[in-house]
């Protein structure tokens, strides 16, 4: 064979290959696009229907799904597991009860699994529970139907679980390397978004979700505390999904970090309210809103239907005790240093920092403090909140205090 003829031949086989190649890409991209599709069920519609004897709520669905389902108390709850689904169907929060619900929450409660919480207004029970499959143009369904029983026979955390059911097992989170921490040199902070997945926080006048919120903001302060290069900023949580309260600070120790920071964002009945506070833990609240304010950002764990029968009940007044002292001082100076360079840029409540026993600042040896962004029942809190810009700006606000946090701390080390 003449060389001109291979060369001609190796074109032709290189074009061949590329041509497989892409044959390959596509294919591969084909079978991926449907399995994404295919691997999340979605549910597509929810009816709570008052029935003669019971009070019936159906979950319309793109596939069947296995389930399981359990009963709390304090408050009364029906909570029902599902596989990590996507809520194609929205709710409003209901105003008044339908038959024996109250509340209707829904969202991620981990990777893997996906919650709806029912508030129910006496003690439930699971009368019937069965999946429809799809029919004359229905969608698979999930129906489970709900009685009230007596306070005797109410039976809380007894496991209800269809065939196929299989509970999510999370791998243990990574410890960080702490060689590797050490030498980046820079500061580490937790930035803790308040609420997410199935407990969506407060929500604002014209529908504005603090879980949102917060998890915006925190992005927008990772994003301006990491580009000076002094700091590393971890999430509590990355993306709309619940994490326990005693998780968010854990994930600070595991961490090894130097400050927590918990953002949230508040909701009042008188509407004309507004401005930022910012939080530090005291087991004596500073006055009767902040105690209020702190039952409510505590019972996050609640709403969300976690079983927390396994934990000695909050390890409160230990852990309050043992923050006394040096922690302390330190978490009160960053708040202060906070309504400092928040009230430059973003209107604040007048006594701006406030004091309660949050349980989620509980850490004994990390300064923590928790802010309230705003008023989400206030209009201008809410649409302010609500935009890039603003938020931007409050990042700018943590940045400054925390600069002069650290710039502190360097000082008073030196002899
Ligand atoms: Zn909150």
């Amino acid at each position: 064979m003449r060389i001109a003829n291979i060369l001609v031949c190796m074109k032709e086989l290189s074009r061949i290959y590329v041509l497989l190649g892409l044959i390959t890409v596509s294919c591969v991209s084909l079978i991926y696009g449907s399995a994404t599709v295919l691997a999340t069920p979605e549910v597509t519609g929810s009816r709570i229907g008052v029935h003669p004897n019971s009070t019936r709520l159906v979950l319309e669905l793109s596939e069947s799904v296995a389930y399981q389902v359990f009963t709390l108390d304090k408050p009364y709850r029906v909570v029902i597991d599902l596989p990590e689904v996507r809520w194609r169907s929205s709710r409003k929060p209901m105003m008044s009860a339908i038959g024996l619900v109250s509340e209707f929450r829904f969202g991620l409660f981990q990777t893997g699994n996906s919650r709806v919480v029912l508030g129910t207004t006496a003690p439930t029970k699971v009368s019937k529970h069965f999946i429809l499959d799809a029919e004359k143009g229905a969608p698979p369904r999930l129906v489970l139907d709900l009685v009230e029983t007596s306070v005797a026979n109410f039976s809380p955390g007894r496991m209800i679980k269809s065939a196929g059911w299989k509970a999510v097992v999370q791998p243990r989170a990574r410890q960080p390397d702490p060689y590797r921490l050490a030498k980046t040199g820079r500061h580490v902070i937790v930035l803790d978004p308040g609420h997410g997945g199935v407990d969506p926080g407060t929500i604002g006048v014209t529908g504005a979700y603090e879980k949102k919120i917060t998890l915006a903001v925190a992005h927008e302060a990772k994003k301006q505390f990491e580009a000076t290069g002094r700091y590393r900023v971890v999430l509590s949580r990355t993306r709309d999904v619940y994490v326990r309260l005693r998780d968010r600070f854990e994930i600070a120790h595991r961490h090894k970090a130097e400050l927590f920071v918990s953002l949230h964002a508040d909701s009042i009945k008188n509407r004309k309210v507004r401005g930022g506070s910012v939080y530090t833990l005291s087991n004596k609240a500073s006055d009767k809103e902040a105690a209020s304010l702190a039952t409510r950002e505590n019972k996050s764990d609640i709403i969300a239907g976690a079983d927390l029968s396994g934990f000695a009940p909050e390890v409160s007044e230990i852990l309050i005790d043992l923050a006394q002292g040096a922690t302390n001082k330190e978490s009160w100076f960053l708040a202060e240093m906070m309504v400092k360079a928040l009230g430059q840029r973003t209107k604040l409540l007048r006594n701006s920092h406030r004091f309660a026993g949050f349980a989620v600042l509980k850490s004994p040896n990390i300064p923590s403090v928790l802010l309230e962004l705003g008023y989400l029942s206030n209009r201008i809190d809410e649409k302010n909140l609500s935009k890039p810009k603003y938020r931007r700006r409050i990042a700018r606000a943590l940045l400054q205090a925390v600069d002069t946090y650290f710039k502190r701390k360097s000082k008073l080390r030196k002899p």
